[in-house]
């Protein structure tokens, strides 16, 4: 090392910034990776995992009542935020911990400060003033919530940085947005006791996921009690004598405990010094790189939603790992950022892969569409009035499988494992020689024969 205090200088100790730099010490490399807030990022600390602990928190709601169909009594159940509160807040400082664990393992020096670039080898600790000079730098950012909104008042409203630890719970919720975290808490939410309406300016939830997965939610989330105001925005929040009031475009009034803006998130890229080396952001803020995460300035790279592609913990996490290997494995691999797998944590869930029904049509005349729509077992005794929803879009002429989509129980984990049959290529024969599971949801998947629609140059026929 000549000249240089570190090979690796990474900002941000997020899911990719941490994996980054635990593999590059792994080959080597003197790194240092700096944190501003808590090292985790966003997916440990205000995102996915106390997101999902939340939504397990809310499923109870469910079971409780399901129990009575399946023959137990039930002494009526109360629920107590602040104790969800604290549990989630034990299990997020532990796993923050061993993140901790983990990088001083490897050898990575931790320094808890914001760091910004003054140049395309050397960054500043503002806490401390310390200049270094690194070999590479790593801009692991992340996005933070788009708090921009058209709405008048809405620097009331709170963000999913905020909800996950609000003092009490809010008996009567708007939440503004039709995307992933606004549905994700419209029903975990609604579960827990809260009074939701859901406002957005679309039609319908969920735009981009496929039509099937965006009727079947609208109406579970109808199910469990959420008003959703489709194409009806709120222009207007005001402060009223203990609530806050919010004006609909259509003259409509209500009060509510607390506005949660979910309108999207931006990367965080303000005031990082990405100027002086001559780096341009895109027109959301993003830094746009090539296919092994280099900026327009060689030394400077960037990972995970810092750059805006696929804004995915695992994504970021592989972003960073073969960044890694590139740099100082040796490496040549780039990663392969197609039938990337998602799921919603709705109750009940989206897990999706590859093409929606929509998109496969803009690139494949021919398309056979398989739809099963049902009652799950487990409603059939609880009486719940529930729908699982299981899609595949097929490629006719090479009966490849484009895409899955589920709605339901476990939907996740079914998603996770059809999209290695289909990065295998599985075509929809490998589905049907494939046995069934009996009695599982997931069997449907094997046993669709019929298309329920059929394209044939563009047309449904
Ligand atoms: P999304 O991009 O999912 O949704 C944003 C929502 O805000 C959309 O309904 C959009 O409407 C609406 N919106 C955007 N701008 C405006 C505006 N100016 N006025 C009114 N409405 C607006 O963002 P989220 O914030 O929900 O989530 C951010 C990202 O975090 C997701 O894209 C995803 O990558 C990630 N995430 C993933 C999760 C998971 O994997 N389970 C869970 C949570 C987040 P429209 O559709 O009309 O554009």
């Amino acid at each position: 090392m000549t000249g240089f205090d570190v090979d690796f200088f990474v900002i941000g100790a997020g899911s990719g910034g941490t994996r980054a730099a635990r593999i590059a010490a792994s080959h080597g490399a003197s790194v240092m990776i700096a944190e501003e807030f808590r090292i985790g990022g966003t997916c440990v600390i205000r995102g996915c995992v106390p997101k999902k602990l939340y939504v397990y928190a809310s499923r109870f709601a469910d079971d409780f009542e399901d129990a009575a169909g399946f023959g137990w009594h039930v002494a009526s159940a109360t629920f107590d935020w602040q104790k969800l509160v604290a549990a989630k807040e034990q299990e997020i400082s532990r796993l923050s911990g061993i993140y901790r664990a983990n990088l001083l393992k490897a050898g990575v020096d931790i320094v808890e400060s914001r760091a910004t670039v003054l140049g395309p080898h050397e960054v500043q600790l503002i806490q401390n003033g310390r200049k270094l000079r690194a070999r590479h730098i790593l801009v692991a950012t992340g996005a933070a919530p788009d708090l921009g909104v058209n709405c008048s008042g809405h620097e009331l409203a709170i963000s999913s940085n905020e909800i996950f630890d609000l003092p009490q719970q809010p008996e009567r919720l708007l939440i503004i947005g039709g995307g992933y975290i606004a549905v994700e808490f419209a029903s975990l939410m609604a579960r827990l006791g809260s009074k939701v309406t859901l406002a957005f300016r679309a039609e319908a939830v969920l735009r981009g996921f496929d039509v099937d997965m965006r009727e079947g939610l609208t109406e579970a989330l109808l199910a469990a009690g959420v008003e959703l105001r489709a194409g009806r925005m709120p222009h207007s929040l005001q402060r009223a004598e203990g609530a806050i009031a919010a004006s609909f475009g259509d003259g409509s009034m209500a009060d509510y405990d607390q506005v949660l803006l979910a309108t999207g998130r931006r990367p965080q890229t303000l005031g990082l010094g990405l100027e002086t080396c001559g780096i341009k952001l895109g027109h959301n803020g993003q830094i746009p790189v090539d296919a092994h995460a280099a900026t327009s300035c060689p030394s400077v790279h960037a990972v995970g939603d810092v750059t805006d592609r696929i804004n995915l913990t695992p994504v970021a996490i592989r972003e960073g790992h073969v960044l890694a290997d590139h740099l100082f494995g040796g490496s040549t691999v780039a990663v392969d950022h197609n039938l990337v797998p998602s799921a919603v944590f709705t109750t009940p869930e989206i897990g999706t892969v590859g093409l929606s029904e929509a998109a496969a049509r803009i690139a494949h005349p021919d398309l056979d569409v398989y739809v099963a729509a049902f009652r799950p077992m487990r409603a059939t005794l609880s009486g719940r009035a529930e729908k699982t929803i299981l899609k595949l879009v097929v490629d006719a002429p090479s009966q490849r499988v484009l895409g899955l989509h589920v709605l339901g129980a476990d939907a996740g984990e079914m998603a996770q494992l059809v999209a290695i049959a289909m990065k295998m290529r599985a075509s929809k024969v490998d589905f049907d020689a494939t046995m069934a599971l009996h009695p599982t949801a997931a069997e449907e998947l094997v046993t669709m024969r019929q298309p329920t629609r059929r394209y044939r140059q563009g047309e449904l026929i």
